[in-house]
């Protein structure tokens, strides 16, 4: 048994998500962290919103109201939606809590203390007409990577880069529309170059990675730049030295501080449980920790920021750098095992783009579709290690040819038909060497499907679960047990609807982290009583420093099913089953694809 972390990529509060992006951190990071727990890992899963930086503040300022109430809006949106789609974080906070505001300044002040964060003057942005300064968010221009028009003082939307205002082309302000002035300022740096070899050794060490990831992380390693770690902007943590901690005008970097979510997210997590000290047990590289591990869910977008800039800023903290240094209050912490990183899904050959309304949000995706059909597309066809196009088409096909004629089928025509023969789990017979064959087919997918989901190949194992559903089909249809009615057939029947029960039982655990909700609907079928799925839960908390309320997903998981074959007992009653999945009319496709284009 193993401390295990699973490091959740942190949505950004600006809007409602959409399912490439829940399809890229959430589910799979869900499907490894259930499956971790059954196998009896003590697994932290960890997450939150992020809600800093300028394009929070931009949208802020266009809807009226403050950042925090924008970040309040779409913190708790975000909450509902990763719950709908019973994503089982033991945390899900956000980054405007007092307790991440101290674990990210302690951090801060840890690299400085090490000499990692050096000041710099730059160029900053100032009014010409007022004289005063002018924020990133005010100013837009055009990319002068991509050529996009509509850059922003710090990002280009449409490739992805982060810029320096003073590097856009046509610098204006958004205010007045004049040019702005650019006068020296200061601002701190990351020393990204004195990680370089550190985080090169590190690399090295690496066994399982993706080989993309792997190969894109080494490559970063080239061409390392010190990274500015401070912006001109009011939204955001301050700035934890002495002549700086007032000003209202500089605020450390959103990707700074979301990436320390992780631990500050683990922190909370700890001091809600009431041992304030327990997340060490998956963070501390000197004391019980040491041998925990973590992994790392997040599109391919984000690779950069767990591959080399995460682990800077541990290494960097616990005087491992060039520099070296001595370990900050909370000692030396450890690096992730892994950064699992998928690829992108594109909706109907195109990007996901909401103001071109290519886009499907998870909220109205579960209005009028179940979790599990979502989750199981995602598993099975998802951007797993491809770019990977997500057509209504083919999601109404998978859910009708394969949940619902493939698993619900069979889980409904064996519970019917035992129910109505036997009115409970009937007792079998002798078996033969097709009973026990179909049997070991069920119990070796314990060892092959739990494997791949501990290697992140999510695809392949529900494709060995699926398999296993379909062999359990296959045998069905060769015994027909609807048949065996007569007298003297009936105990090979009890025996055929017994070992199809026990396969449906198998494969409904080896199922049970893809598709949680229905796993609990096909245990209670059989029979079974309480918890075999645990779920997670909203809890409206109090900050736990004195900072305003809100919402957070929590839940109580070392309830539930083990990775393991559970033996069915004969005399369970049962009762007929209700269809455990929706078929899906073919005119589901049309109304959806009209749908896209509207309003475009
Ligand atoms: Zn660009």
């Amino acid at each position: 048994m193993s401390h295990v972390l699973a490091a959740v990529a942190w949505p950004y509060a600006n809007g409602p998500r959409h399912i490439g992006h829940v399809s890229g951190f959430g589910v799979p990071s869900d499907v490894f962290s259930r499956y971790m727990r059954m196998a009896g890992h003590d697994v932290l899963m960890v997450s939150g919103t992020d809600e800093h930086g300028t394009p929070i503040q931009v949208q802020a300022d266009a809807d009226g109201v403050t950042p925090r109430q924008l970040a309040d809006r779409y913190n708790r949106v975000i909450v509902e939606d990763l719950h709908g789609l019973g994503l089982s974080y033991d945390l899900f906070t956000r980054t405007t809590t007092r307790n991440h505001y101290a674990i990210v300044q302690e951090l801060f002040e840890g690299l400085h203390a090490n000499g990692y964060i050096v000041a710099r003057t730059t160029l900053g942005a100032i009014s010409p007409s007022t004289g005063r300064t002018l924020p990133d968010r005010y100013i837009e221009g055009t990319c002068p990577i991509c050529g996009y028009e509509g850059a922003r003082g710090d990002q280009c939307d449409n490739c992805g880069n982060q810029l320096d205002p003073e590097q856009l082309v046509d610098p204006r302000s958004r205010i007045n529309g004049e040019t702005p002035q650019f006068v020296e300022t200061e601002h701190f740096f990351l020393d990204l170059p004195a990680f370089a070899e550190a985080i090169g050794g590190w690399l090295d060490r690496r066994e399982n990675w993706r080989p993309n990831v792997l190969k894109f992380s080494r490559n970063l390693l080239d061409d390392l730049q010190p990274r500015a770690i401070t912006r001109d902007l009011e939204w955001g943590v301050p700035i934890p030295l002495d002549g700086w901690r007032d000003r209202n005008d500089k605020r450390i970097y959103v990707w700074f501080d979301a990436v320390i979510g992780y631990l500050s997210a683990s922190i909370e997590w700890a001091r809600r449980t009431g041992d304030p000290e327990a997340w060490r047990q998956w963070w501390s590289a000197d004391a019980q920790g040491k041998d925990a591990l973590g992994y790392y869910f997040m599109g391919k977008d984000n690779i950069v920021f767990h591959s080399v800039i995460w682990p800077a800023l541990l290494l960097g903290y616990s005087g491992e750098g060039d520099k070296g240094g001595e370990a900050g209050s909370f000692g030396k912490l450890n690096l992730p095992t892994e950064v699992v990183s998928s690829e992108y899904l594109t909706m109907e050959g195109k990007k996901f783009s909401s103001s071109r309304r290519v886009v499907i949000y998870v909220r109205d995706f579960l209005e009028r579709y179940d979790a599990d059909a979502l989750r199981y597309f995602i598993a099975a066809a998802g951007p797993e290690s491809n770019d990977t196009d997500f057509t209504w088409a083919e999601f109404v096909r998978r859910n009708n040819d394969e949940l619902v004629a493939g698993w619900g089928n069979l889980v409904n025509r064996s519970i019917s038909m035992a129910a109505k023969n036997f009115g409970a789990i009937p007792t079998p017979g002798p078996l033969t060497p097709e009973d026990e064959a179909v049997l070991a087919v069920a119990k070796a997918g314990f060892t092959t499907v739990g494997e791949l989901i501990g290697k992140h190949r999510q695809k392949a194992a529900i494709g060995e679960a699926m398999r296993v559903v379909a062999e359990a089909n296959k045998y069905l249809s060769e015994q027909a047990p609807w048949k065996l009615k007569s007298e003297e057939d009936k105990p090979r029947q009890a025996t055929v609807l017994f070992v199809a029960l026990q396969v449906i039982s198998d494969a409904n655990t080896l199922l049970t982290p893809f598709l949680p909700h229905s796993a609990q609907k096909v245990f209670e079928l059989l029979g079974g009583e309480g918890v075999h799925a645990p779920m997670p839960r909203i809890e409206e908390v109090e900050d736990l420093d004195g900072g305003p309320a809100y919402p957070v997903l929590t839940g109580d998981y070392k309830v539930g099913a083990r990775w393991e074959s559970v033996p069915v007992v004969p005399g369970t009653p049962l009762a007929a089953p209700k269809p455990v999945f929706r078929k899906l009319e073919p005119s589901v496709v049309e109304e959806e694809l009209a749908r896209l284009g509207e309003g475009a």
